[in-house]
């Protein structure tokens, strides 16, 4: 791990954490999104699973909205490490198809950064 008290933008394995207290085993996200998602708390949970992996046990998160100055506590329950996996089994699958999924065609795609990608219409 290569993580220090207070460093910002840590890289831990594959994840880029914004913000990490080691000391308190504790990764901080803030979001300014007028809702919790659960898109957010996903990211989270995947950071509590690489630190896991990289022998950091029991870690937390807490995601701070910053408009509703509320903030929401993160761990990983017992057997979510396998839920997880299944989710990066899903996207090596998605990568290694030759094909896009499907759009969902929901509000949240407004606001993703893949948005033009998916709804722009090929000439
Ligand atoms: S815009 Fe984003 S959320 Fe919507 S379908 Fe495309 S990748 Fe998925």
């Amino acid at each position: 791990m290569t993580a220090h008290e207070g460093e910002e933008d840590a890289w831990v394995g594959a994840a880029k954490i914004d913000f990490m207290m080691p000391r308190l085993k504790t990764v901080y996200e803030t979001k300014k999104s007028d809702k919790m998602e659960q898109a957010h708390i996903a990211q989270v949970k995947f950071w509590l699973y690489v630190l896991l992996k990289s022998g950091i046990e029991e870690a937390q998160a807490i995601i701070e909205y910053s408009k509703q100055r509320e903030r929401t506590q993160v761990r990983l329950a017992a057997g979510e490490e396998i839920e997880i996996e299944h989710w990066l089994k899903e996207i090596r699958t998605i990568l290694e198809s030759n094909k896009c999924p499907p759009t969902i065609n929901k509000p949240v795609c407004k606001q993703c950064s893949y948005y033009e990608f998916c709804y722009t219409d090929e000439v």
